[in-house]
């Protein structure tokens, strides 16, 4: 699919659109409806699960306004910038490293004003829009500023990312959970960007979504206990010395790449997530290293977490795993006053930050991507049946009184503990291919052996399977459990 054939996909199904549609949408911005924010939020839920509440990490959640302080300290005041190019007559704005890379003119992703307005002047790159001239380039801070209050308001902005939450509530937290390292807080949450330019679709956004778990730890004193041998599984990596992909274990990316046994781990932990948790196929993941200006400068180790996403080009980040230093937390000590630096081993230390971050949009947007299938005529959503919308569907096969009633009934005894769709219009084949699109991995259907007290099959429904279509009759006493085994 190309990403109009996905929009068209995730808006018809019921998955996602543009904020505000019926007044001509809105750049940036996009509502999800029912298909779609019920899988945002068990993915969400899955992240969760697997990243925090299995390590022994905590979830927090953090204000989406703060005030400027604590983000001129972390920097974003002055550095969380893009840089913006402007035509001087149709007044079209472009982000200016995007505009270039378009145009097959390689510039870095940290690349500074002057260095693109030179490439820019020796390319003679004009609007592409009318044509006109360009203006000089120059840095745009992202942040989105909110004044807090009436008259004499206090600026705040909306926060640039949900990571700095975390480190605002590091030392409360400390203090709550025993003074022990490692920490983990996560947070499931919005993040807010004044992108120049939003664009293809939920890849950047100006309003999105962030899983960020900040685990903060002794650098001297981080022993990780693989007794699960996450290290001998195999990662797709590519350093930034050589830029060549090998798929190696976590063992190997320790001893050939010299990268701590630490950070290796937690690559594996992540290719797992989406291997055997998301049913990631494993060449679609990999580990791709940024170096030199491309990298955040406190940032010791940066990896983004890439997937190979055919509407998208090609591998797109979807995540990262940085190893920040002590960046965040010194940072925060000199701009709050408050000393953040803790006991560890008998040793007075200042936690170091290891961030694995998650982009929710693009994680959802990947999902549609790489398991929206045809099969035949057919075609199919295969997300993970634990993270699909719906657990199954209720379809009476004949609009039949007595049938559409049983039908009912079953509809809402199975409602509490599963997430039901119930369906009586069109044809049964219209009706399983909906289904098939929202992913639903099982579809019930009620005919008229099952209200027949003359039929054998009396009190039997027919269950359905997304991914083999194959069908089964099942006592109604033992659907429930049938359904919790093959939903597992
Ligand atoms: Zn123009």
């Amino acid at each position: 699919m190309d990403i109009e054939e996905l929009l068209g996909f995730a808006k018809r199904a019921g998955f996602f659109w543009p904020a505000a549609e019926i007044y001509g949408g809105a750049s940036g911005l996009f509502d999800y409806g029912h298909l779609g924010a019920t899988l945002k939020r068990n993915f969400e839920s899955a992240w969760l699960k697997y990243f925090v509440t299995s390590n022994g990490y905590h979830l927090i959640e953090g204000s989406n306004m703060l005030p400027e302080k604590p983000l001129i300290a972390s920097g974003h005041a002055s550095r969380f910038n893009d840089v913006v190019v402007g035509c001087s007559k149709c007044k079209t704005y472009y982000r200016a490293d995007v505009l270039l890379n378009e145009l097959n003119i390689k510039v870095s992703e940290g690349a500074k004003p002057e260095e693109l307005e030179k490439a820019i002047r020796d390319n003679d790159v004009k609007c592409q829009k009318c044509g006109g001239a360009l203006m000089q380039p120059k840095d745009f801070n992202l942040m989105i500023d909110v004044a807090l209050g009436p008259e004499n308001h206090e600026r705040g902005y909306l926060r640039p990312e949900t990571a700095q939450s975390a480190y605002l509530n590091f030392f409360r937290e400390f203090n709550l959970l025993r003074k022990r390292l490692p920490m983990g807080l996560a947070i499931i949450g919005r993040a807010y960007r004044n992108e120049i330019s939003p664009r293809q679709g939920l890849y950047r956004m100006r309003e999105l979504a962030q899983a960020e778990l900040q685990i903060f730890f002794d650098p001297e004193n981080w022993e990780i206990n693989d007794s699960g041998k996450l290290l001998e599984r195999q990662v797709n990596i590519v350093p930034y010395s050589d830029h060549e992909t090998r798929r190696i274990s976590g063992n190997e990316i320790v001893e050939q790449l010299g990268i701590p046994r630490f950070y290796a781990y937690h690559m594996c932990m992540i290719n797992r997530f989406y291997e055997e948790i998301m049913h990631m196929p494993a060449d679609k993941l990999r580990f791709l290293e940024l170096g030199g200006d491309e990298k955040a400068f406190y940032n010791k180790l940066h990896f983004d977490i890439q997937a190979d996403i055919s509407s998208w080009g090609g591998f797109k980040e979807i995540g990262g795993l940085h190893y920040r230093g002590e960046h965040d937390l010194s940072s925060h000590t000199k701009g709050s006053g408050q000393d953040m630096s803790v006991e560890s081993n008998g040793k007075r230390i200042m936690p170091n930050v290891l961030e694995l971050s998650f982009g929710v949009d693009r994680n959802i947007w990947m999902l549609i991507d790489l398991m929206y299938a045809k099969d035949g005529e057919r075609a199919v959503l295969k997300v993970p049946y634990s993270i699909a919308p719906y657990n199954l569907a209720v379809l009476p096969l004949q609009k039949d009184d007595r049938i559409i009633e049983y039908a009912l009934s079953l509809e809402s005894e199975l409602r509490g503990p599963f997430k039901v769709s119930y369906d009586e219009s069109g044809s049964i084949g219209r009706r399983y291919a909906r289904m098939d699109e929202a992913g639903t991995p099982l579809c019930i259907t009620v005919d008229f052996d099952t209200v027949d007290e003359n039929s054998d099959r009396f009190g039997t429904v027919t269950i359905r399977d997304r991914d083999t279509k194959a069908q089964r009759r099942v006592k109604r006493p033992e659907l429930a459990d049938a359904v919790t085994g093959a939903l597992a």
